[in-house]
């Protein structure tokens, strides 16, 4: 079966055609600066393979049913494409950032999960009615074929009350659901069972704790496969220091600056998601940059790679508490697979608790998954690359074969 995983931002769509009996990529694209009076088509046919072919149109794109549309005119192109008719879509799988208490996994689209969906926008105003837009445009185009909806917060459903719950008080959850969901659950699910194959344990009987460190950053502890704490919270912005995201503060941050800075809560929120993290600290959020930075001798750019990797390891050693016994620590995402810098400096002084790295495994580039941690290390810990459209397609295929 060939399925479409959709990725619908605001302004954007990333999509993917993947041909389920090989997992193979047929095409991969984006659809940007919808609604701008210049819009951008970037697709690539077979990528990363010989036959790689990169195609991009710049034309004005209304709105996301014509982004759409141009995507299925290039997929379908008599030279170009990979697919001859739409129909050849077997099942689109789409990404929803926020499922609330509502989805514990992903779900065939219905009226009623429209509803939910909705339901839940309070929660995420800037990407639910995004993640809206694509699904109604997709259920428009592709009017007989099964939709899916694949929650990023789906699974950490299984964290218990003493791990999601605020110390807040209790009306806030009651009424309006404050309570922490978590986020990037589609790649910490599909890292925790590439994690298990490796391991050759069944996923049911794997304690780990998985890192992904990308623009975006979270921790999960995960118990006998199932999520059990996530240090994301109610939004994306609790727990690691992100590329622009503070992670964790003091709440009380937010009284300081608007009493003694004037600073009104919009700015506030602005300034902890967007010039916060690794930005905020050092004025750079892409860790190639900050490496270069530190070698210049750039003193904040050095604070800011302590920092992130000094509170990667206080998380570390939180869910080394909260799991007692962990078969392994996996590193993924932009950071996570490629900087062997922040891995060490992460796990640093941990060999007390029986981590240690193989320095020079550690230092290998490589896209397989790999051990990185000494023979010594009781422990082990790897590098797997994560690959959330895959992990959507796979979601997607599960669901609609019941
Ligand atoms: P997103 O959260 O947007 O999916 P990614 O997982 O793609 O992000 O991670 C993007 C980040 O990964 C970049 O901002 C950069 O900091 C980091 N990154 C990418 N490649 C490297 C590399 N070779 N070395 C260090 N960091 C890298």
């Amino acid at each position: 079966m060939k399925i479409l995983v959709i990725n619908s931002g605001s302004s954007s769509i990333k999509y993917q055609v993947l041909d389920m009996e090989s997992e193979s990529v047929l095409a991969s694209g984006l659809v940007e600066r919808i609604g701008e009076p210049v819009g951008n088509l970037v697709t690539k046919f077979h990528p990363d393979t010989d036959q790689e072919n990169k195609v991009t149109r710049e034309q004005r794109i209304a709105d996301h049913k014509q982004g759409m549309l141009a995507a299925i005119s290039l997929l379908t192109d008599s030279e170009v494409g990979v697919i001859e008719d739409a129909s050849e879509i077997g099942a689109v799988g789409h990404r929803v950032v926020h499922g609330g208490e509502d989805f514990h996994e992903p779900t065939v689209i219905t009226p009623e999960v429209l509803e939910a969906i909705t339901a839940n926008i309070p929660l995420a105003p800037l990407h639910n009615p995004a993640n809206l837009d694509g699904i109604t445009v997709a259920m428009d185009i592709f009017a007989d074929v099964k939709q899916v909806a694949v929650f990023d917060t789906a699974f950490h459903q299984t964290m218990p009350e003493r791990a999601y719950m605020y110390a807040l008080p209790y009306a806030y959850y009651a009424e309006d659901r404050i309570r922490r969901y978590g986020f990037h659950g589609t790649s910490h699910k599909f890292i925790a069972a590439e994690t298990a194959k490796l391991l050759r344990k069944p996923l049911a009987e794997c304690n780990l704790i998985t890192v992904h460190l990308g623009n975006g950053c979270s921790m999960t502890a995960i118990e006998n496969g199932q999520s059990v704490d996530t240090s994301l919270g109610m939004t994306p912005l609790e727990g690691l220091v992100m590329g622009t995201r503070s992670g964790d503060v003091d709440p009380a941050i937010h009284t300081f600056l608007h009493r003694n800075k004037g600073m009104d809560i919009e700015e506030i929120d602005a300034v902890l998601n967007k010039e916060s993290g690794l930005k905020g600290l050092c004025g750079m959020n892409d860790m190639r940059d900050i490496h270069d930075a530190i070698a210049e001798g750039n003193k904040q750019a050095k604070i800011a790679l302590d920092v992130q990797t000094y509170r990667n390891k206080k998380y570390i050693g939180a869910y080394m508490a909260v799991l007692g016994r962990v078969d392994a620590i996996v590193f993924t995402a932009g950071i996570g697979e490629n900087d062997p810098k922040v891995r060490e400096l992460s796990l640093q002084g941990m060999e007390v608790f029986g981590i240690q790295l193989d320095l020079e495994a550690n230092a290998q580039r490589v896209k397989q998954p790999t051990c990185i941690s000494s023979k010594e290390s009781t422990i082990p810990v790897f590098v797997i690359p994560t690959n959330e459209e895959l992990a959507i397609a796979r979601e997607t295929l599960q669901v609609v074969q019941g």
